[in-house]
């Protein structure tokens, strides 16, 4: 590879800073017959569109007990969080949810029903969990996780959780669990309040 001088490598901003058509600098403009600010190339016409990213996870069970995996990378490194990942192209929700549990926390899971959809609009994402059934409690953390290991209900680390979504997932678990009833949940995550 020539040119390389990267020491690492990391997710580049959404926002790119010239036009991947023909590399002249990006202009932010609300385009004719739009009605949004766009990133858009003044020099060949290209809109590069922005739109929500999809996070897609499982809720992995085991003996009444939910999976969690501590996340060896930021954002929120050395939190607990159920497996999930951006979905990749080419793959449905549910395989990127069961490949997410197999990098994540090496398990293979019997995939349940859609669980929770969460849009979380301020990080413009949609977040879908899927719950899923595991043989055993056999983990093989991947690079991402620190450790991975099945919680009961009464001793999820809820003060060190990684993201809403997950919170709010456990939660719902536990309260269908409770109700044994399980449906699928359909809300959104407001960056003002706290869960
Ligand atoms: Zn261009």
């Amino acid at each position: 590879m020539k040119n390389k001088t990267a020491d690492f490598y990391f997710p580049a901003p959404r926002t790119s800073r010239y036009c991947s058509q023909c590399a002249t600098p990006i202009t932010q403009l609300i385009p004719p017959d739009d009605n949004r600010v766009r990133d858009v190339c003044e020099s060949c016409g290209a809109v590069h569109y922005q739109n929500p990213r999809l996070v897609v996870g499982t809720v992995p069970v085991w003996n009444n007990k939910i999976l969690l995996c501590l996340r060896a990378i930021e954002p929120r490194a050395r939190t607990w969080t159920l497996p999930a990942g951006f979905m990749e192209l080419n793959e449905t929700t549910a395989q990127g949810g069961l490949r997410e549990t197999w990098e994540e926390a090496g398990v293979r899971v019997g995939l349940g029903e859609l669980y929770t959809v969460i849009d979380v609009p301020h990080a413009n994402q949609v977040h879908v969990y899927f719950l899923a059934t595991a043989e055993n409690d056999h983990v093989a953390p991947g690079p991402e996780s620190l450790d991975a290991r099945y919680f009961d209900l009464d001793e999820i680390p809820w003060d060190n959780l990684s993201f809403r979504s997950v919170s709010t997932t456990i939660r719902h678990f536990i309260e269908d669990h409770k109700n044994n009833s399980f449906t699928t949940h359909y809300y959104s995550i407001d960056a003002n309040q706290p869960y």
